[in-house]
């Protein structure tokens, strides 16, 4: 099959044993590649209401048709399982180059089946799969066991590994790579931690096969040359995600003490010029990447090195805890990659933390004695350690916020920040109603990187709730998130405004198949919906008020900054959900009708699980 490379390699953890099959024609069709695959297995394999900390479940690792060719980004690697965060569907995207590797070793998606009995690392060369004793490799930190493999194994093996917070269960944990490269969100490293899988190391040399490799050629040189000629190149290289900061903190969008304010009087401080003077050593980028956004800095207060803070964590481990000093912020980076925790999350959780004892919710008797007060860097740094290792408050905020607030109570839900149970990443959103609804519908809980709207509010006018931005919104749905599924990097596109229609003719030459993005389109509406199956399937009462935000976002004016152009009303979150539900093709509780389902091409399939 042209662009892909051929095969899908389970690996039975209880047995101990491999084996390969080749990848399904009907499912490359129709779901293309990457979280396309992802939706596709979990819905059709893993059995409805699975434990997800349970051997049913399953950890599906996918690459796209674009994966590990010369497509601007081509290194982008997809994680789905059925989230222990959550309870629903997840999927976390990674950059870096192992999926590169994932190709040339001829495989399409690993799927890690049943649980190990002891800790285990999984080396693939080619067409060999070993699975060997992890026991001296469980408990370390992920820089470190990623720096021992690639010495014993060699630089050329690419590896994905687990920290910690995964081999403890805490429930957002994430899968590293590339010493900064995380799989962050909804908990995919805890399903990996569970399964007992520390690591997975991968190499291939085999050519990945192309349809037609002139067209290819030129489509390719195609979409490097646009970069390299695009305005935004050098800012965006120069900060990486980290340019945003200082406008989001302008516009009423940066997360500060726990989402109470979207501007933060100490934010200049995280700013990405003030990052890049003081701490960032290098650029670093993914695979086949023209505009690395990874900055690699080292702290002189710690002398730790890091990959980051990128934008998110500036955003959640420092406003968001009301830490000013972007050394302090980049250890607690540093702290939660080693430990494999996800940053949003853990950001998330302990803003929740320091608002209860703030509050008075949480006293000195449940905090282990720790006082908790916004820009408290020694405590918050503990924190981080005590969640990764489960320890007294820790194993309070390892399940998430939602199961926090709901375990303490006393009206502490109503600023637990999430939706669906994801902490809500780093776009405060009291003003901005189209990433509200971003927000409230996406398809794995709070997370920003599937609808992306803040600009757009603006342009717009911040508090109008109108159907032209439940209609962008449900377009940057369908479209944004195709990018995973090819197997690509988005943000030449969102950056450096590379025009999407250049990919077409690359995605052509490579498959030999001809779609233009109104086919892509589709088929992003038809993932949209079978996840959204998923999670009726797996939760049952499942309805409209999964797809509330925290109250925080209508009721509570923010206390500092931007306070205009703010919704007021639950009336007014539920007629944006009206508008999406009709524009979507779903019943007024949220669910796809079975016409909706039918013209994607589905019904069948989600009606018979
Ligand atoms: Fe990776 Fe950033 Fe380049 Fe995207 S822009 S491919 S995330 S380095």
């Amino acid at each position: 099959m042209n662009g892909y490379g051929g095969s899908i390699l389970r690996i039975n953890l209880s047995k101990g044993e491999s084996k390969r099959e080749p990848t399904s024609p009907t499912m490359a069709r129709d779901f293309i590649g990457g979280r396309g695959f992802g939706s596709y297995f979990l819905f059709t394999e893993v059995p409805a209401k699975a434990d997800p900390l349970g051997p049913e479940n399953k950890l599906i690792i996918s690459s796209g048709p674009f994966s590990g060719l010369m497509i601007p980004g081509a290194g982008k690697c997809d994680f789905t399982c059925k989230s222990p965060l959550t309870g629903g569907y997840a999927s976390s995207s990674l950059g870096g180059l192992f999926t590169a590797e994932m190709k040339y070793a001829g495989i399409d998606s690993i799927i890690l089946e049943e649980i190990s009995s002891s800790p285990v690392y999984i080396v693939i060369n080619n067409d060999k799969t070993e699975i060997k004793d992890a026991s001296t490799l469980w408990g370390k930190g992920t820089i470190t066991v990623e720096k021992e493999l690639k010495e014993s194994l060699g630089e050329e093996y690419q590896i994905i590994v687990i920290g910690p917070g995964a081999e403890n269960g805490v429930h957002f944990s994430s899968i590293n790579h590339d010493y900064g490269r995380q799989a962050g969100r909804g908990g995919v490293g805890t399903v990996m931690g569970t399964k007992k899988v520390k690591a997975i190391a991968i190499r291939g040399t085999k050519p990945i096969p192309v349809a037609d490799m002139e067209n290819y050629r030129k489509a390719g040189m195609a979409l490097f040359k646009a970069c390299k000629d695009a305005d935004g190149l050098k800012p965006w290289q120069t900060y990486g995600t980290t340019i945003v900061t200082s406008w989001c903190d302008e516009v009423g969008a940066l997360p500060t003490r726990n989402f109470s304010a979207g501007s933060f009087e100490d934010g200049k401080n995280l700013y990405g010029p003030v990052m890049r003077k003081e701490i960032v050593i290098t650029d670093k980028g993914c695979f086949g990447c023209p505009s690395p956004c990874g900055k690699y800095s080292r702290t002189k207060k710690y002398n730790s090195y890091v990959e980051g803070p990128e934008y998110e964590t500036i955003g959640m481990l420092g406003s968001n805890l009301g830490i000013s000093n972007i050394e302090d912020v980049a250890q607690a980076n540093y702290l939660c990659d080693e430990l494999g925790i996800d940053t949003i999350s853990t950001g998330g959780v302990i803003g929740w933390a320091i608002e209860c004892f703030e509050k008075g919710i949480l006293t000195k008797d449940q905090t282990d004695g720790l006082e908790l007060t916004y820009g408290n860097v020694p405590v918050i740094l503990e924190l981080i350690h005590k969640i990764a290792y489960r320890e007294g408050l820790g194993a309070l905020l390892a399940d998430g916020v939602k199961v926090a607030a709901a375990k303490i109570g006393k009206g502490s839900e109503k600023f637990a920040i999430h939706v669906k149970g994801m902490e809500q990443s780093a776009y405060a959103t009291h003003n901005a109603t189209a990433m509200l609804l971003a927000y409230m519908t996406c398809d794995v809980g709070a997370h920003h990187n599937r609808s992306w709207a803040i600009t757009y509010d603006l342009q717009v006018g911040r508090e109008l709730v109108v159907p032209e931005k439940v209609a962008r919104i449900i377009w940057l749905q369908n479209f944004r998130p195709m990018f995973d599924v090819l197997g690509a990097c988005r943000l030449q596109w969102v950056e450096l405004s590379i025009d999407r229609d250049l990919y077409a003719p690359a995605l052509e030459a490579i498959t030999g198949i001809k779609r233009n993005w109104e086919d892509l389109e589709k088929v992003g509406d038809r993932i949209w919906n079978l996840n959204r199956m998923y999670w009726i399937r797996e939760n049952d009462g499942f309805n409209r008020t999964w797809d509330l935000p925290a109250p925080r976002f209508y009721l509570d004016p923010p206390t500092s900054g931007v306070t205009k152009g703010q919704i007021t009303s639950l009336e007014d979150v539920n007629k944006l959900l009206d508008m999406y539900y009709q524009q979507r093709g779903w019943s007024e509780m949220g669910i796809p009708l079975s016409g909706t389902l039918t013209q994607l091409g589905i019904n069948e399939l989600t009606y018979t699980q």
